[in-house]
């Protein structure tokens, strides 16, 4: 029956959408396979500027602009934003380029405990001292398939007058009632000032990342954001592509609904069949083992049976907190869901992590 793949980012199966091929084809053949040229230079056509528009109507912002991908959004954004007067705080368990990205600016740096709103409420009052302050966080978090208390730290940053920045890498295109994200699941929209997501990964799955808020921000970001001027502009077939995802995606939300219901299949099945699954209503689905050896073992025999997954242990996870971190995705089959659970089940077993 071929192999099953459970471990991409392909949340909503759109890497292989027919549409998205086909408008990356088009995209190829009418506006060339490349720039050569960063954008401010000669590197700008019009689907790019078109691409822009949609993501900040996707999002509901006033502006857009494209990067090469998330992780130079991540790099560019608080050295521009932000000087020795201002503060950052970040979650401790966020994304490598957020962590690169505040490295590289002058700020002072506060790093509060992983979703702990008492940690963080007390940074913003050691913080208080500094000109603006900036709260950092992931929308949901990709080893662990948690979503940040967006709405308790909205109601922090409103006390304490510091924008919220969030990386809605794993949450834009399916999470929340209409896929726009964590601000939309939790009723946050107009309370989050920056999102910084990705085209690689719900969004068709190619490249390419972008910056969306403030009309005033993203000009600031065209003038100063290193990532921009210096690096390559977006290839056509790639924008093709993301552009047509988002374009199914704001025609109707059937897509994230059936990989929702998925992930809830998965879940549940994996939950009754006696497994600990971390995080929340997530298609990150992360199967706590503990054991490196136990987790490196098992997804060995999973892809025996067919089922494409990859152990995580020390240091990508904490020391002991070993899993095989498993995706849903929308191309799944329910039989395909079950195949995976009962794979996961005899696997299990065989080797003593279930009874
Ligand atoms: N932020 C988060 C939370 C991610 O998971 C990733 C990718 O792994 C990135 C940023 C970087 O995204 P890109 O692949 O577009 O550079």
């Amino acid at each position: 029956a071929g192999i099953l793949n459970f471990c991409a980012n392909n949340y909503l199966g759109l890497s292989s959408h027919p549409e998205v091929i086909r408008a990356g084809v088009e995209a190829l053949e009418q506006f060339g396979a490349g720039l050569s040229s960063v954008r401010f230079i000669c590197g700008t056509q019009s689907i790019h500027k078109d691409l822009e528009e949609k993501i900040s109507r996707f999002h509901q912002r006033e502006d857009a602009i494209l990067y090469a991908s998330c992780f130079d959004a991540n790099a560019g954004i608080f050295e521009a934003l932000l000087t020795p007067e201002d503060a950052v705080l970040s979650d401790e368990l966020n994304h490598a380029s957020i962590i690169d990205g505040i490295r590289l600016c002058k700020a002072n740096k506060y790093r509060y405990r992983h979703m702990d709103m008492q940690d963080l409420e007390a940074k913003l009052q050691e913080a208080q001292k500094h000109r603006l302050r900036l709260v950092a966080t992931d929308g949901a978090f990709s080893m662990d398939g948690d979503i940040a208390p967006l709405q308790e730290i909205c109601q922090l940053a409103e006390k304490y007058e510091a924008l919220v920045f969030i990386d809605e890498c794993h949450a834009t295109g399916f999470l929340g009632p209409n896929g726009r994200g964590t601000d939309e699941l939790f009723g946050v929209m107009d309370k989050v000032t920056i999102i910084n997501s990705t085209l690689g990964k719900a969004l068709g799955g190619a490249a390419g990342g972008y910056t969306t808020g403030p009309k005033p921000l993203v000009d600031l970001l065209r003038q100063r954001s290193r990532p921009y001027l210096f690096s390559n502009s977006l290839p056509p077939a790639v924008v093709g592509c993301a552009s047509k995802a988002l374009d199914l995606l704001m025609e109707s939300n059937a897509i994230a609904q059936s990989m929702a219901a998925k992930t809830q299949r998965f879940r549940s099945k994996m939950t009754a069949a006696g497994f600990t699954i971390s995080g929340q209503d997530h298609p990150i689905c992360p199967v706590m083992l503990g054991d490196a050896r136990l987790a490196s073992a098992m997804a060995d025999d999973m892809l025996s049976r067919g089922i494409y997954v990859i152990g995580f242990s020390y240091p990508v996870v904490p020391k002991g907190k070993a899993r095989i971190r498993v995706q849903i995705s929308a191309v799944h089959s329910d039989e395909d869901i079950d195949r995976c659970v009962e794979a996961f089940t005899e696997v299990g077993r065989k080797h003593g992590a279930l009874p």
